[in-house]
């Protein structure tokens, strides 16, 4: 799967191993967190205050500015 379209992705690079979680808005807006599947970093979405920046979400690169980074690291490896 080496498809040179990296840019028809969606998701977001995780900020502790940098794995490409993809993911797309709709996922995005369902769901209050997801998993990074790189290292179990555990990312949580902070709806309540960040109404505004739902709409940045279609940029997902800046969707780690209303995002909660939760630390929860799976020691398997
Ligand atoms: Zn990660």
């Amino acid at each position: 799967m080496m498809n040179d379209k990296k840019s028809q992705r969606q998701g977001l690079n995780c900020p502790e191993c940098d794995f490409f979680i993809e993911i797309s808005i709709p996922q995005l807006l369902g769901c209050d967190d997801f998993m990074c599947a790189g290292c179990g970093l555990a990312i949580t979405l902070d709806r309540q205050s960040s109404r505004e920046s739902m709409e940045a979400l279609s940029q997902l690169n800046v969707a780690l500015d209303n995002i909660n980074i939760l630390k929860k690291k799976y020691s398997a490896k």
